[in-house]
């Protein structure tokens, strides 16, 4: 029998009534192991009511309460990263030590938030005028929503619940509906970890489920993470209905580099950024924009390194790259391939060419030289182990290429140079800046988005602008006079 895999309401696994559901797979063998519930609408109204309920209480927790069951989420973390890190790649398909790194920066927001104590300090002000003090506070919002992409299942909903929970909201999490068993593992442990139920709840869901979130009156904000057409929608959405939105899109990574970069280097770190996770990641490089004579050798020691990448299942031992997620992403992926030949790239290497295992959902790695803006090899998000080589005279030029890019998430440059890294760190436009690091996520306690068709909203994600996302903010003003001082006083209150 298939396996069912349904939503999480109230504390416990509820199976789904709405009687549609759709195929879950494994990427790796291209077998479907299971069907997974999508909500109604009348579904989400249920949950979200359960969830306000659970809110109002959990809004009463003290900070330490908070913070204690976010240092006992570490904890069981920790203890079960195999086992999480395996259901993650069953249905993902990406290679455990991919996995486990993932779920490894998921819990840097889990330690970060265990710190809510702190972050949530307000300031106070003695004396503003004879006798009255100011301070701030901020409170939560109440009920949120978190909608994730396929390709990180445990770290980005983890960005968001962390912050959100640890503020005093309770949140609702729709999960991709591609790899969704994950979900229930987070809610599973956040149980075990003392959160008392309906605070983190689960709907599995499709489009139906999203527009129930987006549009009901009980939800106070929502986290969007996704590809820039859907991020869009989220954020006019989730916006025409009264919501505090942030939306993060699709993105088109380059890197520079440089005449003067250690072109060994540069290629080991492009190689890395462009191939992990088979390309499935936002912050994955899929344009390297080599600048001057450093293009001949950066290609050929690209190419020299695709061959040593053992592409397979993701489980066995040694496997550098996974499966795409679905065949039809796969097939899209080769798709572009052939149109980048016939737009006029050169195929240096042709990843639909390559000996990968015949069942799942696998293409080889491609890397395409003499790539040119105009080529939609060059203009649309591919998502897969693709990358494109762009050729630039001078650093101004290629400079130019990445901040004419709609897309504005992640860069990198490559190079021996400070001087000219601290000038592109200052000129690009790009949310999120590698110098010499290929994959410039943030650490917890910064912030995660980039800029333009990146992100939809005026908030990042995590961090301080977490914290400030899932809280709003209340000044109060306060005196204690001797009442045989009082008087009626018309005029405005003045402060000197
Ligand atoms: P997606 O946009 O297809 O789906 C994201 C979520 O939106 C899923 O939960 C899905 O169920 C839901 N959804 C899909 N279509 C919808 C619709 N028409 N209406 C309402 N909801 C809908 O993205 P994906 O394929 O799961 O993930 C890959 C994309 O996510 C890539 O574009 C990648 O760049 C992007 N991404 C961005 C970041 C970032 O931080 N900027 C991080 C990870 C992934």
């Amino acid at each position: 029998m298939t396996q069912r895999i349904s939503h999480w309401i109230d504390g416990r696994s509820t199976p789904g009534t709405s009687d549609r559901t759709a195929p879950v797979y494994n990427p790796a063998t291209g077998r479907r192991t299971a069907e997974v519930d999508l909500a109604s609408s009348s579904e989400v109204d249920a949950a979200i009511a359960r969830a306000v309920a659970a809110s109002k209480i959990w809004r009463h927790s003290s900070l330490s309460t908070r913070s204690g069951v976010l240092f006992a989420l570490r904890e069981l973390l920790h203890e079960r990263t195999d086992e999480l890190a395996a259901i993650l790649t069953a249905e993902h398909g990406k290679v455990l030590s991919d996995s486990v790194g993932e779920i490894g920066r998921g819990l840097e927001n889990v330690e970060f938030a265990a710190g809510v104590p702190q972050l949530l300090k307000g300031g106070f002000s003695e004396q503003v005028s004879t006798g009255v003090d100011v301070y701030s506070i901020r409170q939560p919002l109440g009920v949120v929503a978190g909608i994730t992409p396929f390709n990180f299942p445990v770290m980005v909903p983890l960005w968001m619940c962390a912050n959100a929970i640890a503020c005093g909201n309770a949140f609702i999490l729709k999960p991709s509906e591609k790899d969704p068993s994950a979900s229930l593992f987070l809610a599973q442990m956040w149980r075990e970890a003392g959160l008392p139920d309906g605070v983190f709840t689960v709907l599995q869901g499709d489009k139906e489920a999203v527009d129930a979130l987006l549009t009901h009156p009980d939800v106070a904000a929502v986290s969007f993470v996704g590809s820039t057409p859907i991020a869009k929608y989220i954020y006019e959405t989730g916006t025409a209905h009264g919501k505090r939105v942030q939306a993060l899109g699709g993105a088109k990574n380059h890197a520079l580099v440089l005449p003067d970069a250690d072109v060994d280097m540069a290629a080991d770190a492009v190689v890395s950024a462009a191939y992990g996770s088979a390309g499935e990641r936002c912050m994955a490089l899929s344009v390297a924009v080599a600048v001057g004579d450093v293009a001949d050798p950066l290609v050929e020691a690209i190419a020299a390194r695709l061959p040593k990448l053992r592409i397979g299942d993701g489980t066995h031992p040694g496997t550098d790259m996974g499966p795409l997620i679905t065949a039809e992403h796969r097939d899209r992926v080769a798709g572009y391939i052939g149109a980048g030949a016939e737009q006029g790239a050169t195929v240096v290497v042709d990843g639909r060419a390559q000996d990968v295992p015949c069942e799942g959902f696998f293409l080889g790695t491609t890397l395409l030289d003499h790539v040119t803006p105009e080529m939609t090899v060059y203009t649309d998000e591919i998502f897969g182990p693709v990358l494109c080589v762009v050729r630039a005279q001078t650093y101004e030029q290629g400079l130019a290429l990445i901040n004419d890019n709609p897309y504005a998430n992640g860069t990198a440059i490559f190079t021996r140079d400070g001087g000219a890294a601290r000038a592109f760190q200052f000129d690009v436009e790009v949310g999120m800046v590698g110098i010499n690091v290929p994959v410039p996520v943030p650490v917890a306690y910064y912030s995660f988005g980039g800029w333009k068709a990146s992100l939809f909203g005026d908030s990042h994600m995590y961090g301080a602008e977490g914290m400030s996302f899932y809280t709003r903010g209340k000044v109060v003003t306060s005196r204690w006079p001797d009442p045989a001082t009082s008087t009626v006083d018309l005029g405005f209150p003045r402060t000197r």
